[in-house]
Parts: C-alpha cells; sequence; structure tokens
C-alpha cells in the first residue's frame, strides 16, 4: 500500500487526495489521539485516481478505522462506500469515511464544518435571514449552500463556469432561495450582501494567486468566510480585514470538519482546543500569524 510509514499494531486512520504535502490533518488528528491515549495513527495516502480501489481494499484489510477524503476525490470515492449520510447524498462529497465491521460509512463533515465556523463567529444562520454569496460551485460550495439555504438564508452562487452556478441554484430550489449570480452582477450586489463565502482554491498554496471577489463588495457590514486555510491569511482575507469586514477564516472550518470526524471514528468528544493550538502553532511556523 502507499502511504507513509505503517509500523505500529495501531488502528489505522487517514487521508486520501492528490497533493497532500500540505495538509495539517495528520499533524492535527495524531495529536488529538494521542492526548486521548487513543489505540489509533493518521496516515497519508497521497495516491492517484487509479489507485484508489487498492488503497481502499489493501486498509479493508487492515481493518483501518477510519478516513477522511479531500481534493479530488470527494465525489469518486462514493462509489467505495456502502451507506451514504443525507448530507453527503445532497451534496454529492464525502470527506470522511467509518468503517464498521468492513462496511463503510460515508459522510459530509465539511458542511458541520462550515456551520461550526459561521456560529463561533457569532453569524446568526439559524434565523434565516442572511443574503450569502458564495464564490465557487463545487464540493466546499455545496457543503455550506445547503445547510445554509436549510436554514432559510438566500443564497447566491457565482462561478467561473456558470452553468455549475446554475446546477448548484437549481439543486438547492427544495430547500430554499438561490439564485446563480454572473460575474457583470456583481457591482449590482454593493450593499446588499450580508456574508461572502470564498469556495475557490483561490490564495491557497500552490492556487490561484489573488481574489475572485471584487474589493469593492467588501466593508464593515459584511462578514468574509474564506475557507482556504494555508496560509492562514489570504489576499481576501487581508482585503477584508483592510476594508472593516469581519473575517471567517478557514482554518475554523478546518478544524471543526477534523473535529466532526475524530467524534465519528473514536465516540469521543475532539479535543478542540488541543486541535486548535495544534494547527495554529503549524500555520504560524510556516510564517503566517493572526496577531491574538
Ligand atoms: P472543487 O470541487 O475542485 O471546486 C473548485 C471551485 O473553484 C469550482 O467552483 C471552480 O470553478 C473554482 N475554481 C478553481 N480554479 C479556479 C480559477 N482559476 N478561477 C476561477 N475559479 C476557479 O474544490 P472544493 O473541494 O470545492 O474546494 C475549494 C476550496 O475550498 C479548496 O481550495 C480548499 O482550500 C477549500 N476547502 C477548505 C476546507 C476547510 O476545511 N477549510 C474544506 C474543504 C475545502 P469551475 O466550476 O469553473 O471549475
Amino acid at each position: 500500500m502507499k502511504g507513509d510509514k505503517m509500523g505500529s499494531k495501531k488502528r489505522i486512520c487517514g487521508i486520501i487526495g492528490n497533493p497532500l504535502s500540505h495538509s495539517l490533518s495528520p499533524i492535527m488528528h495524531n495529536a488529538a489521539f494521542s492526548h486521548l491515549k487513543l489505540d489509533l495513527e493518521y496516515h497519508l495516502f497521497e495516491i492517484n485516481e487509479n489507485e484508489i480501489s487498492q488503497t481502499i481494499y489493501d486498509l479493508k484489510l487492515k481493518s483501518f478505522r477510519g478516513l477522511n477524503i479531500t481534493h479530488p476525490y470527494k465525489k469518486v470515492i462514493m462509489e467505495y462506500v456502502d451507506v451514504l449520510s443525507e448530507s453527503a447524498k445532497e451534496t454529492h462529497s464525502v470527506n470522511t469515511i467509518l468503517n464498521e465491521a468492513g462496511k463503510l460509512f460515508g459522510y459530509n463533515t465539511d458542511s458541520e464544518g462550515v456551520v461550526s465556523a459561521l456560529r463561533n463567529g457569532n453569524m446568526d444562520i439559524e434565523k434565516g435571514l442572511n443574503n450569502v454569496l458564495i464564490f465557487g460551485a463545487g464540493g466546499a460550495a455545496r457543503s455550506a449552500a445547503f445547510p445554509l439555504s436549510k436554514m432559510g438564508n438566500n443564497v447566491m452562487i457565482v462561478n467561473r463556469t456558470f452553468r455549475r452556478a446554475e446546477d448548484l441554484a437549481q439543486s438547492l430550489s427544495n430547500s430554499g432561495n438561490s439564485t446563480p449570480i454572473r460575474m457583470d452582477e456583481l457591482p449590482g450586489l454593493k450593499g446588499k450582501i450580508d456574508i461572502i463565502i470564498n469556495a475557490t482554491p483561490f490564495g491557497m498554496k500552490g492556487g490561484p494567486s489573488g481574489s475572485f471577489v471584487p474589493r469593492d463588495l467588501l466593508g464593515p457590514d459584511i462578514t468574509v468566510f474564506d475557507m482556504v486555510y494555508n496560509p492562514m491569511r489570504t489576499p481576501l482575507t487581508l482585503a477584508a480585514e483592510e476594508r472593516g469586514a469581519k473575517v471567517i477564516y478557514g482554518f475554523q472550518m478546518f478544524i471543526a470538519q477534523g473535529a466532526a470526524a475524530f467524534e465519528l471514528w473514536t465516540n469521543e468528544r475532539a479535543p478542540l482546543e488541543l486541535m486548535r493550538k495544534t494547527v495554529l502553532r503549524n500555520l504560524e511556523k510556516e510564517g503566517d500569524h493572526l496577531g491574538r
């Protein structure tokens, strides 16, 4: 099996994706496993798509406990899962697998991560009165769009490929209000948006540089949530800070989605503060500071 070294007798958890070099999931989960003295260890499986089947087969032989799935396999992994959660079905995206005696359960804990990050940022999303503008129409965008739409928030989607924004808005139409937005309509939304969410790789290490979000839209009445977590501060969050917007950082979602996965695998409460400190320490090691 491809991956990092697996010498001990501990039960395996890990992450499948490609590339994985910047993933902080192993550091975060291994810190939490050791803190609670759990008999688990977390590995990286940086593989190509044609290796997924063999990797899952090998991991099942080793009675693995859980997996995270990341870019670009959150959709394709669904065919290896026996039971999908509601949230995985509606977002067409699985980022967490739980192995119960050989039966694989697929979840989308990114949605929980989005909701938790917004709640912790004191956003009153449950009231359902917010105008939310989401940049992107991939798995991460879907993970935000479905729960927010179900809570009654007005969800607008803007995406490079407009057809995908239309498709996402269409699939949200059963749960609530949603509209696809063209790039040239963005200036007209100034002053009408409560929450902006970036669900594209803009600003991510190794991703496209800069920001997809027009600076003019940012101001003190807006909350900006950038899902990109590495680096901690992105061109978008820096611009938002400069223009007095409230900022929710991607690491907040990263920790919450990881904590939800941890709880599925272990049936223990995730040591959130330890996970947060571990992630922040490692982001800061890379030269990024929030100044708090
Ligand atoms: P995805 O399914 O591949 O979707 C990527 C989206 O970004 C698509 O809408 C795509 O538009 C758009 N995009 C990509 N490159 C672009 C470019 N050069 N110009 C304009 N638009 C571009 O990826 P995903 O899984 O949704 O993840 C998106 C980002 O969310 C990731 O980069 C990651 O940083 C972040 N994320 C964070 C967390 C967290 O825990 N904090 C969790 C999940 C994801 P098209 O439809 O036109 O291709």
